[in-house]
């Protein structure tokens, strides 16, 4: 170190050394300052004034710094951006200190570790991972610190990594160099799912460290009793995080009470295209929640309901059973309409637990968080008193952990006052009649003069002396004043203080003991209210177990009668559950796109997929008829099912998928420096590697990208990879604009064809949003065109081309292709039934509306029985109808 430092200086540069990897904000006085390269980097990051400290050296450090009260905002942005900031603060009272104040770093904050409620969503978990790589297998443990979530897992290989992490979404990864140099793209990670990913040294990994913190942790004294024994290298990774958690917190984590270890054949595996395609939690576009599957089922009361139902959503089950038991419980909630919509009551107040009993085991939370603490907790009884009733084994599970926690509750209700203060240290905190010793403090800080005027009166009625009078000054503090003409009749407890011309002035035991509690009374009641309120909070601290396992309850119960609310008012059907592999949807719906539609407008449409005759549907249609729509509708069906909801359809009979895979669309994925037909067949490679005969696979367009005929190849060899079941054999939905590829029905038994019909009108073309059986032969793309507002020039010219191609016959004679090769047989040519020829008979709703069916619906309308929201929405109907030629 150069010694020419200031003092100050050098030991800031200590501290940094040991903090190398963070920026460090260190207290001086009223501000966080950070010097050196953190102050030019924070500068550069959040915009601050760089300025300049002497330090002892020729040129001034450079220095910038934030305000101590403002920090949560400005260490939120940091470390948004990905950087960790160790805080150094003061931690004696500068008031005391000899010398240099001494500081300490307190707390470490990292992507993964912020608790400011500000920077963390609170209907999202905030998950921090550890991976560690060793010999081809990788340990994976996940937490949550504002929660206390702690799950601990092993992977045998990186495709089930990758799903995993994308399970979790962390936002910080901490790994061993292993891993990072394993080649797992980092930097996708870090750049397009804005996870920040750290390497740590060999010796957080260290086997019998990590096995001893672990067992230190949980005081157990082997991590069988974990039920860890199986899981050698999670191990390390639960250990390795657990470290670097009790250093980063400061802090003996004491909310981290368990440690789940999992496996991931319980969960459906998802991989991160299929949740964005399928629009699981936000939508593709605008990554917002309106649009998604969770927006349409989220009508949970609590953070920790819509945390869990997000969970839900991201990890739904494969165990038959597992869903019964949750589709009994959405049912029984669905049915008791008036005691679930009295417990949804009940929830509105419950405050966020899981994050309440984390700030309370940290010491953070305030007196106003116990208020908030003790109201949600006077909501279990009349919630437990509701699902005494109820009868599904999981609502009676529910009831059974949901601990009422009326000790707590009446601890607090009793001892903290209704409307206390945020700050700890300033008093008003404890309530009236709680404890003596406050109350008579208190009473001696507002009653203090009372006394004094009856202890006056007492002594002269005591004394006789008529004109003695209780005084105060600063050098004597209280004192009695008695008149030369009454000394006579002064008693012999007074004790005599001072005298002066034509007075004596004296003190009593009483009046002492009097004066010190006026006088000591506000700083001891403050100190005393402190004291006793962290009594109280360390009290509820101790039962964090039972708080989080009520915690869970709550969750879950909120879960459930949210789904069966949504259930109710969304007309869904409860699936059945099968294991044959049949899919069976009757009048299936998109839960989305009905509900961003006006009511009633939505299509219906039935699916039938199943591993004998039904596996592949190849799905034709013009563009804009629906086809993606109703693919994304069958497996988000299918995924709701098996996450225990509802579905949206008149009937489903569900039988349970491993996995989905989607490949829809050209992605957007520019940002990964691949072209889009890269990504397409990469998403393609990755589908038919890893799919298995028990998935459901919902292909849309796949060959798009490149040469006609290079396209249609692939897509055609790749419905026969799929439909054989000695190669693959995986239930799908494929759309495509190839009609030729309509040509393997018949070719191959367990492929069939359906379109989404429409009608055509002149020029232009009516969508009917209807499945049929059958193949399209035309895909319409000009009339869409036109109706996308593309220059009339330019739609008259390509229907010139149009013309000409087809007089040229191009058409590439599919029909001579043999199905893999083997039959060069082909059988005769399947001609693409024509709409004219389909059988619409079954749609007379949508045939075509003359402008007089409109008039006359005008004229029929009874106008007096009409509300206001009916009319909007019969103009809105029947602006449709015109436009739409219905
Ligand atoms: P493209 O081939 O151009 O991708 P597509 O056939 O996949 O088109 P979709 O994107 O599925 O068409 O549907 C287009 C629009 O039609 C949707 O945004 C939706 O609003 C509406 N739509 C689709 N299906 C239905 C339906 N069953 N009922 C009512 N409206 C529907």
């Amino acid at each position: 170190m150069n010694g020419t430092f200031t003092p100050m200086m050098q030991k800031y540069l200590e501290t940094k050394e040991q903090y190398k990897d963070c920026i460090l904000f260190y207290r001086l006085g009223d501000f966080y300052e950070m010097f050196f390269d953190d102050a030019i980097t924070v500068s550069r990051e959040l915009e601050i004034t760089l300025t300049g400290k002497s330090c002892g050296q020729e040129e001034r450090a450079p220095m910038c710094g934030v305000p101590y009260h403002a920090v949560d905002g400005y260490l939120t942005r940091l470390v948004a951006k990905g950087y960790k900031v160790a805080i150094c603060d003061q931690v004696e009272d500068p008031k005391q200190a000899k010398g240099l104040v001494k500081r300490e770093v307190t707390r470490i904050v990292t992507p993964g570790t912020i608790l400011d409620a500000q920077a963390i969503d609170e209907t999202k978990n905030n998950y921090i991972m550890c991976i560690v790589y060793i010999a081809d297998r990788y340990g994976v443990s996940v937490a949550d610190i504002t929660t206390g979530d702690y799950f601990v897992t092993e992977l045998p290989d990186g495709g089930k990594l990758k799903d995993e992490i994308y399970r979790f979404m962390p936002s910080e990864i901490i790994c061993n160099e292993a891993f990072y140099m394993s080649g797992l793209d980092l930097k996708d990670l870090k750049e397009r799912f804005h996870m920040a990913v750290y390497s740590l040294e060999s010796w957080y990994f260290d086997d019998t460290a990590c096995r001893e913190k672990l067992m230190e942790h949980f005081k157990v004294s082997s991590l069988a009793g974990l039920g860890l024994s199986d899981y050698d290298c999670g191990v390390l990774s639960a250990g390795a995080l657990l470290q670097y958690l009790l250093e980063t917190q400061k802090n003996d984590l004491s909310h981290m009470t368990r440690i789940t270890p999992y496996t991931t054949g319980k969960y459906m595996m998802l991989d991160s295209s299929t949740r964005r395609n399928l629009e699981l939690c936000e939508t593709l576009r605008e990554k917002q929640k309106r649009g998604s599957l969770l927006w349409v089922l989220d009508k949970t009361k609590t953070a920790m309901g819509a945390r869990m139902l997000r969970k839900f959503i991201e990890q739904p089950l494969i165990e038959k059973q597992e869903i019964l038991r949750r589709l009994d419980a959405v049912e029984e909630l669905k049915q008791s309409a008036i005691s679930r919509e009295e417990i949804r009551e009940y929830l509105s107040p419950v405050y966020d637990l899981e994050r309440l009993i984390t700030r309370i085991t940290y010491g953070t939370a305030n007196p106003r968080d116990l208020t908030a603490f003790a109201g949600s907790l006077s909501m279990l009884p009349p919630i437990r008193y509701l699902l005494e009733e109820m009868e599904s084994s999981l609502l009676k599970d529910i009831y059974a952990e949901l601990d009422p926690l009326e000790d707590l509750c009446t601890l607090v209700q009793n001892a903290i006052a209704d409307e206390p203060p945020l700050a700890m240290k300033e008093g008003g905190i404890i309530r009236d009649g709680y404890n003596e010793e406050i109350d008579t403090l208190r009473r001696a800080k507002s009653e203090g003069k009372d006394w004094l005027a009856k202890l006056e009166q007492d002594e002269r009625e005591k004394t006789g002396i008529k004109t003695l009078r209780i005084k105060y000054n600063k050098v004597f503090g209280y004192y009695l004043e008695v008149t030369n003409s009454y000394k006579e009749l002064v008693p012999d407890y007074y004790t005599r203080k001072q005298t002066l011309a034509n007075a004596e002035r004296y003190i009593t035991p009483e009046l002492k003991e009097l004066e010190d509690t006026i006088l000591g009374a506000e700083d001891k009641l403050y100190a005393l209210e402190y004291e006793l309120y962290c009594t109280i909070r360390d009290t509820i601290a101790a039962e964090v177990k039972r708080i989080q396992t009520t915690a869970k309850a709550i969750a879950s119960l909120d879960v459930f009668s949210s789904l069966a609310l949504v259930a109710e008012r969304n007309n869904y059907v409860r699936p059945k559950i099968n294991e044959s592999g049949k899919i069976d949807i009757r009048d299936g719906r998109h839960p989305v796109v009905e509900q961003m539609i006006p009511n009633g407008t939505f299509i219906c449409n039935d699916t039938l997929l199943d591993d004998k005759k039904q596996r592949v549907s190849i799905i034709t249609g013009p563009n804009m008829a629906g086809k993606s729509t109703y693919m994304r509708q069958a497996a988000l069906i299918v995924l709701m099912a098996q996450i225990g909801s509802f579905v949206p359809a008149s009937g489903a009979d569900i039988g349970l998928v491993d996995r989905i895979f989607t490949r829809v669309g050209a992605s957007d994925d520019l940002a990964s420096g691949q072209s889009t037909f890269m990504v397409e067949m990469t998403e393609v490679a990755n589908i038919l590697r890893n799919a298995t005969s028990k998935s459901l696979l919902i292909l849309d367009e796949i060959g798009r990208g490149t040469s006609t005929f290079d396209g249609l190849s692939i897509a055609w060899a790749v419905v026969e990879y799929i439909s054989d079941s000695k190669l693959l054999g995986a239930k799908t939905l494929f759309a495509t604009h190839y009609h030729e590829l309509t040509e393997l029905e018949g070719k191959i038994d367990n492929v069939n064809n359906y379109c989404i019909a429409v009608k055509e009108k002149g020029d232009d073309i009516v969508f009917l949003r209807k499945i049929v059986k059958g193949g399209a032969d035309k895909s319409y793309g000009i009339q869409v065109a036109k109706l996308a507002g593309v220059p009339d020039l330019v739609i008259d010219r390509a229907k010139e081309i149009v013309e000409e191609l087809v007089n040229e016959d191009i058409t590439i004679r599919v029909s001579e292709i043999a199905v893999g090769g083997k039959d060069s047989g082909a059988k005769k040519k399947a001609k693409p039934k024509k709409y004219d020829e389909m059988d619409l008979a079954q749609f007379s709703l949508f045939d075509t509306v003359k402008d007089d069916d409109v008039l006359e619906e005008l004229k029929n309308i009874d106008v007096g029985n009409l509300t206001p929201v009916d009319a909007l929405n019969t103009i809105y109907r029947l602006q449709n109808k015109l436009k739409n030629r219905w």
